[in-house]
């Protein structure tokens, strides 16, 4: 009997610890999943997606009590952007690929709608310049050139003579070995259609290819970060400054939408989610804090690089900032970009992770120009750059990076060692 109540107890207990977590974690899966839905279109620039995310931050800001130091807590910026809101098909042989799953659209892809014969691209010919001339001098017109994912970037580096010639060309496909195909968003626009398919979609002897891919460049779309504070009670002029980008790879074609769930609305919602807690009366920080969400991320880096160059206090205010992406597993524990730049912070960072066991492990990396903290860094503002290590269920820059994927390992405990941190600085 006492160890039949044992075991009750212990499950008791169990479900006691799984629900208050999952409590928790209940409004952090409900922001991912609102900043995640066809509603905000992948938070790029068909539909004005990063727009409509924009328009939930400012609402969730101004909910949570934030100060703004602009009209709206918005910063706007514009840039070119390639979109890709309309048609995109694409068939070989007669039989239809399915796009995000058989194909996508390069990012930079031109607009065109044609069929061709396959011309397949010896990679001799890209090798030789001789035999490179020979070959554009043929007759480029109806065909589609088919070239293998390595020697993509060499085809667009031709010499410029030969670049008249390549625009001859119905579309390029290029055969992407795998296994996922990998969507990108670009603010340039190539001469001729560009469709990516993965090697084991492409039939062995392909011999006709149609296709209609609808593409456009706007030179100057208008996008905006979205930026709030709290004031610090003892040193309000000095920030600590969370970040994270919350815009995303938007659409190709009117159906298919990337949902960025884990790139980037799980960082998204943790810096809601910190924002949320310093507001609480009883959690007013030493320092003020400063939270931006940036737009233009995959696009280049675009919002913080704007940011930096129109500061809305001084960049040198900055006591240190922290960047959140791809924030949703941990099983791994979590990588710190700029650890080895700023020993004496990842040190702080190691000994309070020792000290409660948050995560498995932290890793240190160098400086990378791989998410929104680098222009700071390189002006000079200290920064590390988080992202979570492990878990196999989450997708990277793919239509199936979907909420309900997922795991949200160490959400929690990511966000109570930057609490620590914060404070310890
Ligand atoms: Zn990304």
């Amino acid at each position: 009997m006492p160890r039949l109540f044992r075991r009750y107890a212990c499950l008791f207990l169990l479900l006691l610890c799984l629900t208050g977590h999952a409590q928790d974690l209940a409004r952090v899966r409900q922001t991912i999943a609102t900043l995640s839905s066809p509603a905000l279109h992948g938070r790029g620039y068909a539909f004005k997606g990063d727009s409509l995310a924009a328009r939930f931050l400012q609402q969730e800001f101004a909910a949570i009590g934030l100060r703004s130091f602009t009209p709206q807590y918005l910063q706007t910026f514009t840039l070119p952007i390639n979109i890709l809101d309309n048609r995109l098909s694409l068939a070989v042989d007669g039989k239809a690929l399915k796009p995000g799953v058989d194909f996508l659209a390069h990012g930079a892809t031109g607009a065109g709608q044609g069929e061709g014969r396959v011309y397949d691209i010896d990679t001799l010919i890209l090798q030789d310049v001789d035999v490179a001339q020979q070959f554009l001098t043929n007759n480029l017109r109806n065909k589609v050139l088919v070239v293998h994912q390595r020697h993509f970037e060499q085809l667009l580096s031709l010499p410029e003579p030969f670049q008249p010639q390549l625009r001859n060309v119905v579309g390029v496909i290029v055969r992407q070995k795998g296994p996922k195909l990998m969507g990108t968003v670009r603010s340039e626009q190539l001469p001729f259609p560009v469709l990516e398919v993965l090697e084991k979609a492409w039939p062995p002897h392909a011999k006709k290819v149609r296709f209609t891919v609808d593409a456009r460049l706007e030179p100057a779309y208008r996008s905006q970060n979205v930026i709030g504070f709290i004031p610090g009670k003892i040193k309000p002029d000095s920030f600590v400054v969370i970040t994270a980008h919350y815009d995303h790879l938007g659409h190709q074609g009117k159906d298919l939408y990337f949902p960025g769930a884990h790139d980037n609305a799980s960082g998204t919602a943790m810096l809601l989610e910190l924002a949320r807690h310093y507001a609480q009366p009883q959690n007013t920080p030493d320092y003020s804090i400063a939270f931006m969400a940036f737009a233009g991320e995959e696009a280049g880096l675009v919002g913080s690089r704007y940011y930096t160059e129109h500061p809305l206090f001084p960049l040198g205010k900055i006591k240190f900032l922290l960047n959140l992406d791809l924030m949703s597993t941990g099983e791994e524990g979590l990588m710190v970009v700029n650890g080895s730049v700023f020993p004496k912070q990842f040190q702080l960072l190691q000994q309070l992770n020792q000290q409660h066991q948050f995560l498995p492990q932290i890793r240190s990396r160098g400086k990378a120009a791989n998410s929104d903290h680098y222009f700071f860094s390189e002006k000079g503002v200290p920064a590390f750059f988080f992202y979570t290590l492990g878990g196999t269920t989450t997708e990277y820059h793919h239509p199936n990076d979907q909420p309900e994927t997922l795991p949200l390992t160490k959400f929690k405990e990511v966000m109570a060692l930057i609490g620590d941190f914060i404070k310890a600085l």
